[in-house]
């Protein structure tokens, strides 16, 4: 199917595409449009016009900020979150997230901000988005706000988001601790089955001061598996039994139910590989 007639208009900067955003009711961004195209082919989208943020230059910026924080913008690719060396060197964990997404024509059209914006409970930077505690600034012509990311994912293809607003930069503290991430699809380009991303901080002794865990993948978007880590922090490494723990850790969790694999089959992919994952984390660090 062909998408229904719409308008469209390049912004040359931010504040010309909220401008546009806000003159326009019924408008919609397009970033990379991976996602986009086939919702409106498809007809879920009707927008009245589309306001184009690929040729927004500050979009594509990445920055050391003075608290220490990654600044990353909103149109930076998949291909570039993997190739930067700021990103690289300080949340490296998000760059070998970002070589799990999909194909390489894909990574080099798609965003981190589209990727964000849409939502999709099995895309692959959610989960390591929660473990890095991100936040995202979103603008609109009369105002700018910072919402952590577990805020901003209301549900399945539902952020905070709202008509008029545009997400302009992704704010990550810099965190080199040992990470890994892991991801279960049929095939490799596709969207995951199940995911994990994880990140410890483990003292020479074995003491763990700090990890957290966060899945995707899930009925209502990605977790951050909160019980698991408070049973693992300020513990030794010798006296983790994760068998034991992560049953009931993930007992809340509601799995997708689609074609690709029932909640219990998914549930179980998921325990294996968090049990997994985590020891090899807590054990012998990086390996991602
Ligand atoms: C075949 C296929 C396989 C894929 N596999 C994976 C995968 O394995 N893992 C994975 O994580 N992803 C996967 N994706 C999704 C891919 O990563 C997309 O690039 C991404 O989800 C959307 O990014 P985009 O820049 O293309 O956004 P677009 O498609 O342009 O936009 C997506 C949505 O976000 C809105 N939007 C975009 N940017 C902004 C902004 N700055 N402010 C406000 N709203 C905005 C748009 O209006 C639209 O509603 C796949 C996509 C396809 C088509």
């Amino acid at each position: 199917m062909y998408p229904k007639p719409f308008e469209y208009t390049r912004a040359e900067s931010v504040e010309h595409a909220l401008q546009v955003l806000k003159a326009n009711e019924g408008s919609r961004v397009i970033a990379g449009g991976q996602s986009l195209l086939p919702m409106l082919k498809a007809r879920l989208y009707q927008p009245t016009m589309l306001v184009d943020i690929n040729y927004v230059p500050e979009l594509r910026t990445v920055e050391l900020n003075d608290s220490n924080e990654l600044v990353i913008g909103a149109m930076v690719t998949h291909f570039d979150v993997i190739e930067n060396s700021l990103i690289r060197e300080n949340a490296p964990i998000l760059s070998t997230t970002a070589e799990h997404i999909a194909d390489v024509q894909i990574r080099n059209r798609g965003t981190i901000g589209g990727s964000i914006c849409e939502a999709d409970p099995s895309a692959d930077y959610l989960p390591t988005l929660f473990a890095l505690e991100a936040r995202v600034v979103l603008k609109t012509t009369e105002s700018s706000r910072e919402v952590p990311i577990e805020e901003l994912i209301q549900g399945p293809f539902e952020t905070l988001v709202e008509d008029g607003e545009m997400l302009v930069q992704v704010i990550v503290p810099v965190n080199r601790v040992n990470y890994r991430v892991e991801k279960y699809a049929r095939r490799k380009a596709d969207f995951a089955i199940a995911s994990v991303a994880a990140m410890a901080d483990v003292s020479s002794d074995g003491k763990i001061n700090e990890v957290r865990i966060a899945t995707g993948a899930m009925q209502d978007g990605p977790h951050r598996i909160r019980d698991l880590e408070k049973e693992l922090n300020g513990r030794n490494v010798s006296e983790v039994d994760l068998d034991r723990l992560v049953g009931p850790a993930t007992e809340s969790l509601d799995p997708i139910d689609d074609l690709h694999g029932g909640p219990e089959y998914r549930k179980t992919v998921l325990r294996a590989m968090i049990s997994r994952t985590v020891h090899e984390l807590l054990t012998q660090g990086d390996g991602a």
